[in-house]
């Protein structure tokens, strides 16, 4: 398809291939179509995922969606008379603290994966060909071109690639090598379902958080929907570990818990329908780039759900991608090398910020437990609770972060 230029020249449509269809590779698709590429979205899943697990979207991600048009059909989830408890191994309940409000942002939602995915994907309805059960299977790069064979036989010609196929990138392992390469494990395995009945012995709306040396489950309440739980512990092998059946291995961690709360969450991970289990890791790449082919979202730089800001910087990526796009006209190396500059340093800040959380939601040994024990007292106290809040290394983080919109966001040309 050929648009007329204001010489009356035709300009050929730019043509672009979007490799996952998560909130990074929609929202790239989204910002792509609007101004004025053709993208096709290549999705591996047989259809569009649904529900997925508790997720915080963070104001970082409020203004980029607000460009993309998207930002009016995200709804907060948020329980605002929600209480949040903590719960020992033996059962015993203390009062725990919000950890969304230790980080100083002026707004977040609190919502589900899929939420977001929803939005994004009804977004894109009858403006980007999403082509699902397919992937990439060879990926050749010409100097201004990128030859794609996909999985339905198809073979295509893009002017960019780009991989938005999240953590363990068929795209990056194609392009950039092997994923051993980029991963920085950190010895955590996470499993996380929706629950499909309430818990005896927590208040619906209640937020629970069950922590133990190397173990712990969260709770996380929404005011209008079920709650989703989510287990983390440690491991010296996490990628064999999450090779493992989630049912057999979470029974192997916390089969030794005592009340009625962990055997019922187990209980309802036999339930779910699915249950996403991994490793956690980041993902430390050079350059996001390589000729015609570019990661963006989880595939580039895996924020871990500790930072907090993944989905926020998969929809913040995507739109500045689009604008630097079309400033640099043509020269699209020059377009994602300008990118990547803008980019880098918010997604550095971020990365470094998740080995703070990691140890808050999942003390690796007794002096780190006890350290956070005194925290969340601390912390939980009205009087102290300002003062630790001001000394925490996340709200620096969180403060800098608000400066992203600064960084990589902008007027639009
Ligand atoms: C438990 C948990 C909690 C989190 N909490 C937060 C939070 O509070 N706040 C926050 O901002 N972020 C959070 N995150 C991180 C955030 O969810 C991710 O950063 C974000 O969803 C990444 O989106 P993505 O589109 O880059 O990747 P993904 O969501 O992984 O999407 C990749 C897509 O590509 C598809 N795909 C994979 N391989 C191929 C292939 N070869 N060909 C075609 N398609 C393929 C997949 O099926 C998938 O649809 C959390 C993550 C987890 C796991």
């Amino acid at each position: 398809m050929n648009a007329l230029h204001d010489t009356g020249i035709p300009v050929r449509t730019k043509r672009a291939l979007v490799v996952g269809a998560g909130i990074s590779g929609m929202a790239t698709a989204l910002r792509l179509q609007q101004i004025g590429w053709e993208p096709l979205l290549v999705e591996r899943a047989p259809g569009r995922r649904t529900g997925g697990y508790f997720t915080v979207f963070m104001g970082d991600g409020f203004e980029p969606a607000k460009r993309l048009g998207i930002f009016g059909s995200i709804r907060d989830r948020a329980n605002p008379n929600a209480r949040f408890l903590e719960m020992d191994r033996r059962g015993k309940f203390v009062p725990g603290i919000n950890p969304s409000a230790m980080m100083p942002v002026s707004t977040s939602y609190s919502v589900l994966r899929g939420d977001l995915e929803k939005v994004l994907f009804e977004a894109l309805d009858g403006l980007v060909e999403i082509r699902f059960g397919t992937e990439p299977t060879a990926i050749r790069q010409g100097r201004d071109h990128a030859e794609v064979t996909l999985s339905d036989g198809t073979t295509e010609r893009f002017d960019l690639v780009v991989g938005a196929d999240g953590l363990h990138s068929a795209v990056r392992e194609q392009v950039f090598g092997p994923e051993d390469l980029y991963r920085r494990d950190f010895n955590q395995v996470i499993a996380a379902c929706l629950l499909d009945r309430p818990l005896s012995g927590v208040r619906k709306g209640d937020n629970l958080l069950v922590v133990d040396v190397g173990r712990s489950v969260a709770v996380n309440a929404f005011h209008d929907h079920d709650p989703v739980a989510m287990f983390l512990y440690c491991h010296p092998w996490p990628a064999a570990e999450a090779r493992k059946q989630p049912t057999v291995a979470l029974r192997e961690v916390y089969g030794d818990f005592e009340g009625s709360v962990v055997p019922e969450l187990l209980d309802a991970v036999d339930r779910a329908e699915s249950t996403l289990f991994d490793q956690i890791c980041q993902i430390h790449l050079s350059s996001w780039s390589r000729g015609r082919v570019v990661l963006l979202g989880d595939s580039a730089w895996a924020l871990t759900l500790y930072s907090g800001f993944g989905s926020s910087l998969g929809i913040a990526g995507a739109d500045l991608l689009g604008t630097l796009l079309t400033e640099h006209g043509d020269d699209i190396p020059a377009a994602l090398g300008t990118w990547e500059h803008r980019l880098r340093p918010v997604v550095t800040r971020h990365q470094k910020s998740a080995h703070f959380a990691k140890n808050f939601l999942l003390p690796p040994n007794r002096p780190v437990s006890v350290l956070r024990r005194m925290m969340v007292r601390t912390a939980a106290n009205p009087t102290t609770g300002k003062l630790f809040q001001a000394l925490l290394p996340a709200s620096k983080a969180t403060q800098a972060a608000g400066e992203t919109e600064q960084n990589i966001g902008g007027s639009r040309p």
